[in-house]
């Protein structure tokens, strides 16, 4: 019960099995094709998806280093671990960049974007749409209305939202979106996933200069996703054939149970593991419900519980729960409950957190969060 690497379906692992096929297969250019036309209907564009070895992070760098020129000014949206991520790498391409960061478990508001907007021009305005280290998630739509009014391309990082959040790239006037293939897609570690706009795709035609990453070059990959889209093989680097066979395989279960019940179940389930958090006499990080991600739960932990101890304590029962990250280690513990999580696993965790709680001597009505996560998984 971690954001990630998180548990793979039997489909997708008898498909990871199979013996490697060669990247200029006709078989392999089918799949591949299918995976990018599905790719589009997950991110809900009409853009240019790409998909290349590497995890979340390459995904981040190649949505950033294509769009945006050295010396160019950037907007980064901050609202945790992930959000900071973009300082770092924005600094090492030399963009110039302001930076509106919130406090811990609170997100940056509309009207701090917009004085900052009117301020000034950006290239580019980036927030990561549920922040992994706080479990806070912003309102990708109205951001997108605000960014709407500049000329500035807006960059979601959905690692942590594709497979669990929705996600209407093309209606909500995101320019690149990127996620990783071990979190809500289901899959192993190693695939980075990217979906360009017509505006991105133009902003890359416009550079002045060469992007500066040769394996991260769009201009290198475009050719190779549109034949493979045409059904046919094309090479520029050996795809990872084996992950791109099993995302196709994952992307075909999460279509067949659909977008909308697929973010309604991840809804349920997050708004259980709240308040089965809130009936061990526990809180959560986000300020509020409302800007609580349904793909994870941030514990934030009273004096006196360590999450190292914690997480021991639930693993001894079987269930693995991730630390906090940052500033939040020690103090947080995380549950992840992304891509194939059903009610099983929300009794499961509950029932290791009390167990693991009691021991710890913490002080909350023992069998009240598995009563109330009983009526709210009726819903399931
Ligand atoms: C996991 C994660 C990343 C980084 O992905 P890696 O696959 O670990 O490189 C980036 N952003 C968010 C929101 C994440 O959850």
């Amino acid at each position: 019960m971690i954001p990630g690497p998180v548990e793979n379906s039997p489909e997708v692992l008898m498909e990871l099995g199979k013996p490697p096929i060669s990247h200029m297969d006709p078989q392999f250019a089918e799949i591949f094709g299918e995976a990018l036309r599905n790719l589009r209907k997950v991110f809900q564009t009409t853009g240019q998806p790409f998909v290349v070895a590497g995890s979340g992070t390459l995904a981040m760098e190649m949505s950033l280093v294509n769009v945006i020129e050295k010396g160019e000014r950037v907007l980064i949206i901050s609202n945790g671990v992930f959000g900071d991520r973009f300082v770092d790498i924005c600094a090492r391409y030399g963009y110039e960049y302001d930076l509106l960061r919130a406090t811990l478990g609170d997100c940056v508001s509309l009207d701090e974007i917009s004085e900052k907007m009117d301020e000034r021009d950006y290239k580019a305005i980036m927030v990561t749409h549920v922040d992994t280290s706080t479990g806070v998630r912003v309102d990708v739509e109205a951001m997108g209305k605000l960014i709407k009014k500049s000329n500035a391309l807006f960059i979601v990082d959905d690692v942590c939202g594709t497979g669990g959040e929705m996600m209407k790239m093309d209606e909500w006037n995101v320019d690149v979106v990127f996620t990783g293939s071990q979190k809500g897609l289901g899959i192993p570690p190693g695939l980075a996933i990217t979906a360009f706009s017509e505006r991105a795709l133009e902003a890359w035609e416009k550079r002045k200069t060469p992007v500066p990453s040769y394996y991260c070059d769009i201009g290198l990959w475009k050719p190779v996703m549109e034949a493979y889209e045409n059904g046919e093989a094309k090479y520029f680097a050996t795809p990872a054939t084996n992950m791109i066979c099993a995302l196709g395989v994952s992307l075909k279960i999460l279509l067949r149970e659909g977008i909308e019940e697929r973010v309604r179940r991840h809804r349920i389930v997050g708004e259980a593991f709240r308040e089965a958090v809130r009936a061990m006499n526990l809180n959560i990080l986000p300020k509020n419900d409302e800007i609580a991600a349904n793909t994870l739960t941030v514990i934030s932990l009273p004096n006196g519980i360590e999450d190292s101890m914690l997480r021991a304590e639930v693993r001894k029962r079987g269930v693995v729960l991730a630390g906090g990250l940052g500033e939040l280690a020690g103090k947080t513990t995380r549950i992840g409950h992304i891509g194939l999580v059903d009610g099983n696993d929300v009794f499961a965790t509950i029932g290791a957190l009390e167990g693991a709680l009691q021991t710890l001597g913490h002080e909350f009505e023992v069998g009240k969060a598995l009563e109330v996560v009983s009526k709210k998984l009726l819903e399931l």
